[in-house]
């Protein structure tokens, strides 16, 4: 068993992940990262991959299929499980992910700060603007980290995909996104491997040039993951990602 940071880089897709993360390329090189490319289920929308993310399920299976879904996702998850195995969960996440795993709909005053054991994710710092920056998540999951210890630690920025939605895929703007997020990682990363954490790095879904990810293209559908510190197989689909982290956290 090892304790797990999960990094959702959201609207990040896999071939300007491969052009501009070479803080993650050179933990390839080095043989301490392993990529995989995978195919995002459909539809390529936010809400209903978190929920497919943290569950191992298809939206058409979990039934969560567009983003005015507001309501907890109707199976288990991965913190949902952690909760149950007795293991510490934590995020610094969108609050959408409070509403999918804590209480829905989302109300600033009482789950913008949570510090409750009993829900699936006990320790969060949950933000609402999607202009809130990237680095200072990072400072809310470095802070989460420290002060929990969580075994399972998720760190969940916009800032690629606000970005993309604004300037296009094929944007200068959207590439330095990716820049900042591999920069980022790059600054924590060591910090957590040296805490014995595996880590496990992808995204949502993609981004096209129209500044959307509703539709089927390349530049949509195909997303990166990277699993860093740990012997476990890669995943081949999205819908495996979920069990990939259970197994790290050697919860089933
Ligand atoms: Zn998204």
């Amino acid at each position: 068993m090892s304790r797990c940071v999960f990094v959702l880089l959201d609207g990040l897709n896999a071939h300007t992940a491969r052009r501009c993360m070479g803080y993650l390329l050179a933990l390839e090189q080095a043989g301490h990262a392993r990529y995989a490319q995978l195919s995002c289920e459909l539809p390529p929308l936010s809400r209903p991959l978190y929920a497919t993310l943290f569950s191992g399920l298809s939206p058409v299976e979990h039934g969560i299929l567009h983003n005015d879904d507001v309501r907890i996702c109707p199976t288990s998850t991965v913190f949902s499980r952690a909760r149950d195995a007795g293991l510490v969960t934590a995020a610094a996440a969108w609050l959408w992910v409070s509403e999918l795993c804590n209480a829905a709909p989302f109300v600033p005053a009482r789950d913008r700060l949570t510090n409750a054991p009993s829900l699936p994710i006990a320790h969060g710092l949950f933000y609402s603007s999607d202009l809130y920056p990237d680095a200072e998540l990072f400072c809310d999951a470095n802070c989460l980290l420290a002060q929990h210890k969580p075994d399972i630690l998720l760190v969940h920025c916009m800032g690629i995909d606000t970005t993309g939605h604004q300037h296009g895929v094929e944007s200068r703007a959207y590439r330095d996104a990716v820049r900042e997020a591999d920069g980022l990682l790059a600054r924590s990363l060591p910090n957590w491997l040296a805490n014995g954490y595996t880590v496990l790095v992808t995204s949502d879904h993609g981004m096209d040039e129209d500044g959307m990810h509703n539709d089927t293209t390349d530049s949509v559908r195909r997303v990166p993951l990277w699993l860093i510190g740990c012997p476990q197989p890669l995943p081949e689909a999205q819908t495996q990602v979920a069990n990939v982290l259970c197994r790290i956290l050697d919860i089933g």
